[in-house]
């Protein structure tokens, strides 16, 4: 059986990017992957400005020692420049965010002054070039903002908006057919009939994916039969780049994705050394890369971080970074067969300068409620029969977009 690893790495490797490009507003293009690199088309700031309230004075003119007395000779708010010079003697009340004056090369904060009728009088001298930010100082006219391959977050889209840059040209999106699988599934709104349950996988993954660089197209269910299965398989790979099914790979009777699969495509494998997750099924169908997630909600939820988000972000074109680790000390004792590696749902807290993790509950693979209220996902070694409280682990963060960090 592959090691969770070398699975994470062969579907990364495997995975050829998309090639269209479009250009959207910028506004529009949260979590997309940039196509080409963005270079700051201004100066940001555009202009020397004060970075606080206070008086905009000339430090190199200052003659003798403290107290320093200045005429106060007009104003340089936001948005409102002054249209003189501050000479020699001379202060300009200024606010933060103003363009500086010629003339002026310090910034003298209010608190630091007493105003007396006309004038403002310091008691100490100030640091020549205090609280005045130079043009240019967070971002150079025709130095990088973006490279091609960045994802496009909240924080990249705010720089590319405060340099003007109103449109950006990003990866199109990965097309994402998502198909459930199981003759005992239902849609809410359905009552239940005998040995019926409720369709989670679907929708658990159509909305985990909202925020990736993914047009996620609901399939809808198939039944357990092979040809259906292998029928419905083909023609989603005709107009999509990715493929997920959920449910229908283990070894049972009634388990025809992986022989639709082979049939149609070819599978790369099947079996992973992971717990929840041990049936997972990689290959293409076509030229769309297909994953059969297990079916249990816990274990179709955490392929789905470790291996397909990965996968969908190299596929746009982006670069997936395997998730950061972070060491705990676990707060009571985890018991696991050697084997396989285990990721457990858990929450992590601060404790007296230290992080402390404690599993959330029971962990089996069809309970939903061990997400409920866990904030990352505990690694239990493989290697290792049992862990004890007190313990360090390594933690994997669950990011509230539904993500791993
Ligand atoms: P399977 O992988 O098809 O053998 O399914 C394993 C378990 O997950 C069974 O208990 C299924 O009923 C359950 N299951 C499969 N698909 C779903 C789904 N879409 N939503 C909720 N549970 C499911
Ligand atoms: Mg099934």
């Amino acid at each position: 059986m592959l090691s969770p690893d070398a699975a994470w790495r062969r579907i990364v490797a495997a995975v050829e990017p998309v090639a269209g490009v479009e250009t959207i507003p910028t506004h529009a293009a949260l979590g997309r992957i940039a196509a080409a690199a963005v270079r700051a088309p201004i100066d940001l700031p555009p202009f020397r400005s004060s970075a606080m309230d206070g008086y905009a004075v000339c430090a190199a003119a200052i003659a003798g020692p403290p107290p320093i007395e200045w005429d106060v000779v007009g104003q340089s708010a936001a948005g409102h420049p002054a249209n003189r010079r501050v000479g020699a003697g001379e202060a300009l009340r200024i606010f933060t965010g103003a363009m500086m004056p010629e003339g002026a090369d310090t910034v003298v904060l209010q608190e630091d002054v007493e105003r007396r009728r006309g004038t403002a009088v310091a008691n100490e001298r100030p640091r020549p070039g205090q609280h005045v930010r130079a043009r240019g100082h967070d971002v150079a006219r025709g130095a990088p903002i973006v490279a091609a391959g960045d994802r496009l977050d909240g924080y990249a889209l705010a720089w590319l908006t405060a340099c003007g840059v109103a449109q950006v040209e990003v990866k199109r999106l990965v097309r994402v057919a998502v198909f459930a699988t199981g003759d005992e599934l239902v849609d809410p709104g359905t009552p239940l009939g005998p040995g019926q349950i409720y369709d989670s996988n679907r929708f658990a993954l159509l909305r985990l994916m909202q925020g990736l660089p993914a047009a996620p197209r609901d399939m809808g269910r198939l039944p357990d039969a092979r040809d259906a299965t292998g029928r419905a398989l083909s023609r989603a790979a005709e107009e999509s780049d990715v493929i997920i099914a959920s449910g229908g790979v283990s070894v049972g009777e009634a388990d025809f994705v992986k022989a639709a699969v082979e049939e149609r495509g070819t599978l790369d494998f099947w079996r992973i050394a992971l717990k929840p997750g041990k049936p997972l099924a990689v290959g293409k169908v076509a030229a769309a890369d297909f994953f059969g997630l297990p079916g249990n909600p816990v274990s179709t939820i955490i392929t789905f971080l470790l291996f397909v988000v990965p996968a969908i972000l190299a596929r746009a074109g982006g670069r997936p970074q395997a998730p950061v680790r972070v060491p705990a000390a676990l707060a009571q004792d985890i018991s696991h067969t050697r084997g396989r590696r285990e990721y457990q749902r858990g929450r992590v807290e601060g404790q007296d300068g230290r992080l402390v993790v404690a599993p959330t509950g029971d962990q089996g693979s069809n309970r939903l409620a061990t997400f409920s209220g866990a904030n990352c996902l505990i690694e239990v070694p493989e290697h290792r029969a049992g862990l004890s409280a007190g313990e360090p682990v390594q933690v994997l963060l669950l990011a509230d977009s539904g993500r791993l960090v």
